[in-house]
């Protein structure tokens, strides 16, 4: 379906991030992986799947260097046809207590640099008049949680971007949508996992229930694969009409 079609997926060196780029390129899609660590292992996941993969390491807190990712995309397949903007970190602490550098850090890294690719991506994808633009939000988007204020607002403000992209292009074939996952186990969370554990003074598994009952009816963890088929739909011409949405994979989390 995505043929001679290329998605960069920004922080997809792990986590949900790799899963949608591994869905992408099932369908044939070209990659641009961006994020921290090791890269190699995840450009042969994605190579073995038969499509084209690149690597850029841009650091996502910096504006000059998604620029520079932007132009390397653009050099090395032509266009990006699909931007999945997913980079992101967690801290958790009081507001009193919240270390200023991290507030900057989770803003900067979570929310300017979906505005930055985003404002790089998409005259390409109006020339084109095709372009799908996916914004990785979280059910923080859309709901809080104590501790979490720099993630919560940056969240909130990745649905706010994701409605104005989606409406400034509503009569055109670009699109802008969001998803907001509950609990993916990643390291992301299992941070929180640890942590939980730790105060408690439970094992792994319990820690992990302790977790989920808090905030998931389900009692299961949303997995990357599920949040690949999601952006694969935002890609299918069924998606066409989907403009401005946050929609949630959460377990029942916002539906109590
Ligand atoms: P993860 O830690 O597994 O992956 C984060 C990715 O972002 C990694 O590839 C990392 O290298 C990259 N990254 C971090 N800082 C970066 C920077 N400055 N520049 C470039 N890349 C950077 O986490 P994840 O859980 O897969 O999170 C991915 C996205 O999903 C985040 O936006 C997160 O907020 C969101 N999310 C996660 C959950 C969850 O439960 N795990 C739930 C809702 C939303």
């Amino acid at each position: 379906m995505l043929q001679g079609k290329t998605a960069l997926v920004t922080g997809s060196t792990s986590g949900i991030g790799l899963g949608i780029a591994k869905s992408l390129a099932g369908q044939g899609a070209n990659i641009v992986l961006n994020g921290f660590g090791d890269a190699e292992g995840p450009k042969a996941e994605i190579a073995a799947l038969g499509v084209k993969v690149a690597y850029h390491g841009a650091d996502m807190s910096k504006a000059q260097e998604i620029e520079a990712m932007m132009v390397f995309a653009a050099s090395t397949f032509g266009r990006v046809d699909i931007l999945v903007n997913n980079a992101g970190i967690q801290h958790v602490a009081r507001i009193e207590d919240f270390p200023i550098e991290r507030w900057d850090a989770i803003i900067a890294i979570n929310l300017s640099s979906a505005f930055h690719a985003t404002r790089l991506a998409l005259p390409a994808m109006q020339a084109a008049n095709w372009g799908r633009i996916i914004n990785v939000a979280s059910i923080h988007g859309l709901v809080g949680s104590a501790e979490k204020s720099a993630y919560v607002a940056a969240k909130h403000g990745v649905v706010g971007l994701t409605k104005v992209t989606a409406l400034e292009n509503a009569t055109t074939g670009v699109t802008c949508n969001a998803i907001c996952p509950g609990w993916v186990l990643t390291p992301l969370v299992q941070k929180q996992v640890d942590a939980k554990a730790q105060a408690l003074g439970l094992s792994n598994e319990e820690a992990k229930k302790v977790l989920l009952k808090e905030k998931e009816p389900s009692m299961q963890f949303t997995t990357p694969e599920e949040l690949g088929d999601l952006a694969v739909f935002f890609c299918s011409p069924a998606g066409n009409n989907v403009r401005g949405v946050a929609w949630n994979m959460d377990g029942g989390w916002t539906a109590q």
